[in-house]
């Protein structure tokens, strides 16, 4: 069934690079006066910054830390880039907890210069080795299958079947999968796929955006809710029949975006997420 009330604020989380000319102090206060419940943190926000203190400036805006963006990046052709991404994983986790949150989302990489299999083979090897550190901290990870577009440099994980594979592999209750509508959209398997998801437990976030027509950037031009194709709520009631109950995170990379007003562009979300969620 599909909702047709209108939805209230108390699942809406925001990225922070959604309005990413607003530092993270300013986005939390203006978040939280518009009555958002959630922030997801990216990493590059919290440059220069005591984490611990900016952890505790959010909750203070009674805002939930709903994950850390984002971790990842594993394979390498080159054996000591590959060390180097473990060693900053590990490093994220220890900012995870100081940040007060529970997840962290993995764009998982992938080499251009070797064949997707062993990027994802690099992948498994890399997520294996920050599991125990991921059990101890007490943080998750979820694996964020990327559209096929960005097989290349960005993620050799690019349906959620794949994500779903590799998270029963790796077999840890701290490794699940991040399901975002701008990637999956049209994976003719996503119900069946989400629903494997949940039936294992793994499905960790939702990420909501709109795919639009014509799409001129391949990273920088999402579009808000409801000004694309993407079938929103149909995926939604997909991911809480699944069981998937937790936040429903705005992720909008947009060059186009970012040039507004972010007040004006904050109050259009809102609007958006009662209208087309
Ligand atoms: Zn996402």
């Amino acid at each position: 069934m599909i909702s047709n009330q209108m939805n209230d604020l108390s699942k809406l989380c925001i990225h922070t690079i959604t309005t990413k000319p607003w530092e993270i102090e300013k986005a939390a206060k203006n978040y939280a006066a518009a009555g958002v419940k959630g922030i997801t943190v990216w990493r590059d926000a919290l440059k220069g910054r005591n984490i611990r203190e900016t952890g505790q400036l959010l909750r203070d805006n009674d805002l939930t830390v709903v994950s850390l963006c984002r971790g990842g990046f594993f394979p390498n052709r080159d054996p000591s880039k590959r060390e180097a991404a473990i060693d900053d994983n590990r490093k994220l986790i220890e900012e995870a907890v100081e940040l007060g949150t529970k997840l962290i989302v993995l764009v998982t990489g992938a080499d251009p210069n070797q064949s997707l299999e062993d990027s994802r083979e690099q992948i498994y090897e890399g997520i294996s080795a920050i599991i125990p550190d991921a059990e101890s901290a007490e943080v998750k990870l979820a694996i964020e299958p990327l559209h096929p577009m960005y097989a290349d440099s960005r993620s050799a994980i690019n349906t959620i079947a794949q994500a779903n594979q590799m998270a029963e592999d790796l077999n840890s209750p701290f490794v699940g999968v991040a399901v975002d509508v701008y990637h999956l959209w049209w994976d003719p398997d996503l119900e069946n796929e989400i629903k494997r998801c949940g039936e294992n437990n793994h499905l960790f976030a939702f990420h909501i955006c709109d795919w639009k027509t014509p799409t001129n950037d391949l990273l920088l031009d999402r579009g808000l809710m409801g000004e694309g194709c993407i079938p929103i709520k149909k995926i939604r009631s997909w991911v809480e029949n699944a069981g998937f109950h937790g936040f429903h995170e705005v992720e909008i990379f947009s060059s186009l975006y970012w040039k507004q007003d972010q007040s004006e562009l904050l109050k259009d979300i809102i609007h958006a997420y009662h209208k087309y969620v």
